[in-house]
C-alpha cells in the first residue's frame, strides 16, 4: 500500500532522491574513488574519537533558530552525550531539490546529489574533529573556518577539478571563495569571509539566503 500521508511522502522522497547517496558512502562505493577515500578515512576518525557509532537520522519537521523561528537547515551534526549524529532536515532537503528542479538546470539530479554529498562529508568534517556541545560565537566561526576549508579541499575540489562538475550555486560561491584564498585556512581573507557568512547571520539563513 503506498502512504500518501505528508510523512510517507516525505520518507519516499528521502528513499529515492537522497538516501541512495548516502547509503553508497557508508558502503565504501561511492561513484568517486577519491571522494570515498576522504569520507572512508573521515568515518574511521569519528569511530575512533566517539565510544558510539555514528548514526545518521532524518527530521521529519525543519529545525528551529534559536528564537524558534523555522530555518531551511538541511543538514546537521551534534555529538551531545558522546553520541555522534548526523540529522537530514528532510523538507529542507525537498525544497533544496524541488528549487533545483524549478531551475530547468541541466543535470539538477547531479547538482543535488553533489549538494549532499558535500553536505555529509561537511558534517563528518566537524565531527571528525570533535564538536562542542555549546561553542561560544567564536568557537562556531572558528570551527567553521576549518570544516569548510577541509570539505573545500577534500570533496569540492574533486567534483570540480577532478570531475569537472558543477556545484550548486551557494556550494560553488564557498569554493570560489577559497579558490581565491589561495586555499589557505590561515588567510586573512578566508577569515573575513568565514565570519562573515557565519558570523553575523545563523547557518539557516544563510542557507536560506543563497
Ligand atoms: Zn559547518
Amino acid at each position: 500500500m503506498i502512504d500518501h500521508t505528508p510523512l510517507g511522502q516525505l520518507k519516499d522522497f528521502w528513499d529515492k532522491e537522497g538516501m541512495p547517496y548516502i547509503l553508497s558512502i557508508l558502503d565504501g562505493r561511492y561513484r568517486v574513488p577519491e571522494i570515498q577515500t576522504y569520507a572512508t578515512h573521515l568515518l574511521g576518525e569519528v569511530q575512533a574519537r566517539y565510544s558510539f557509532q555514528l548514526q545518521v537520522t532524518l527530521s521529519t519537521t525543519n529545525s528551529k533558530d534559536r528564537a524558534g523561528k523555522n530555518i531551511v537547515l538541511p543538514f546537521g551534526a551534534s555529538a551531545s552525550q558522546g553520541r555522534p549524529t548526523i540529522t537530514f532536515f528532510v523538507p529542507a532537503v525537498r525544497t533544496l531539490f524541488r528549487e533545483l528542479r524549478q531551475k530547468k538546470l541541466e543535470g539538477f539530479r547531479g547538482r543535488f546529489e553533489r549538494m549532499l554529498v558535500t553536505g555529509f562529508c561537511h558534517e563528518l568534517d566537524h565531527l571528525s574533529r570533535g564538536m562542542l556541545e555549546r561553542p561560544t560565537a567564536s568557537q562556531f566561526v572558528d570551527d567553521e573556518r576549518i570544516a569548510n576549508a577541509a570539505t573545500c579541499q577534500n570533496v569540492m575540489r574533486v567534483f570540480v577539478e577532478v570531475c569537472g562538475e558543477e556545484l550548486d550555486k551557494a556550494d560553488m560561491k564557498v569554493y570560489a571563495k577559497w579558490v581565491a584564498c589561495g586555499r589557505n585556512a590561515e588567510s586573512q581573507q578566508w577569515r573575513d569571509f568565514i565570519a562573515s557568512t557565519y558570523g553575523t547571520i545563523s547557518r539557516g539563513a544563510w542557507f536560506a539566503s543563497s
